[in-house]
């Protein structure tokens, strides 16, 4: 089917009080292995590219790829440019047929990160293409953007957020971080829930992949919508290749190691699929 945009499967999973899994793709064998887990567990997903993947390859290149995979897919594919830096690059995004787009300005102050989203809201949603904004600061590094001080998401202030941006899905900062824990995460559980009384639009969780699986159930059941997974699928896919690399005498044939690496990146993308749909069940079982 052709893409979808990320509003319908997102309102279905906050009804539902489960999420969705966005998984960061860099090249075609992870967009392959992300849709083919998808359709295993029949589930809808969500394939995403920072703006450091979209200088390796472009805009084209990627919404090319993932439309012709979604196009034999049985399930619903959206197609979402994560982090977006600039308005232009979300207006170019949304050009080249990318179905969701995130302009991520909570390294600006308040009234600037409120403009610039309220910019990119103003171009997407007269054609129906849902926008994903962040206030507070995830820590860590991600892409191009470093963050030494996180900054917790106001759930005061991200109501007004929403209201005054018009944004369709907020991302939190709630005490993950991108990249790696140092030392034990602390999640602030209870400001998830106080967010989540004040907000309506669903909510996204970035930064999980150094979380123990109970802390991601815990934050959806919680209130979280989507979560985003990158760092797991670049290990998958990076070990399958070294191992390759140390076991085969005179390697030659891309295909043959990129096989390995998206059939590593599938069963890690499977993982995190079950592990999104189990909030619904640890929700039902509160
Ligand atoms: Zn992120």
């Amino acid at each position: 089917m052709p893409l979808v945009t990320t509003t319908e499967m997102l309102r279905d999973a906050k009804v539902g009080g489960y999420a969705v899994g966005a998984f960061n793709i860099e090249n075609m064998e992870m967009a392959q292995a992300v849709i083919a887990a998808a359709e295993a567990a029949g589930a809808p997903v969500i394939l995403q590219t920072t703006p450091s993947t979209l200088r390796y390859a472009t805009l084209d290149t990627f919404a090319g790829l993932v439309t012709a995979l979604a196009k034999n897919a049985t399930v619903p594919v959206a197609l979402h440019l994560d982090h977006g830096n600039s308005f232009d690059l979300a207006v170019q995004a949304v050009r080249a047929g990318y179905t969701s787009v995130m302009l991520d300005g909570s390294g600006l102050p308040l009234e600037e990160n409120i403009d610039t989203t309220r910019r990119v809201v103003d171009v997407c949603a007269p054609n129906g293409i849902p926008v994903e904004g962040e206030l507070g600061k995830v820590g860590g590094k991600e892409d191009d953007l470093v963050v030494n001080s996180a900054t917790f998401t106001d759930p005061a202030t991200a109501a007004e957020f929403v209201e005054r941006t018009g944004v369709t899905s907020l991302a939190v900062a709630i005490g993950t971080v991108h990249g790696e824990y140092h030392g034990e995460p602390q999640i602030d559980v209870p400001l998830l829930r106080r967010i989540r009384e004040t907000v309506t639009v669903p909510l996204v969780l970035h930064g999980s992949p150094g979380l123990p699986a109970a802390t991601i159930r815990e934050c959806i059941a919680a209130g979280i919508s989507k979560v985003n997974f990158a760092t797991e699928l670049r290990a998958a896919y990076t070990a399958a290749v070294s191992d390759y690399f140390a076991t085969t005498n005179k390697p030659l044939d891309p295909k043959a190691y990129g096989a390995l690496a998206r059939e590593a990146v599938q069963a890690a993308v499977a993982d995190r699929i079950a592990l999104c749909s189990a909030g619904a069940q640890l929700k039902a079982a509160m």
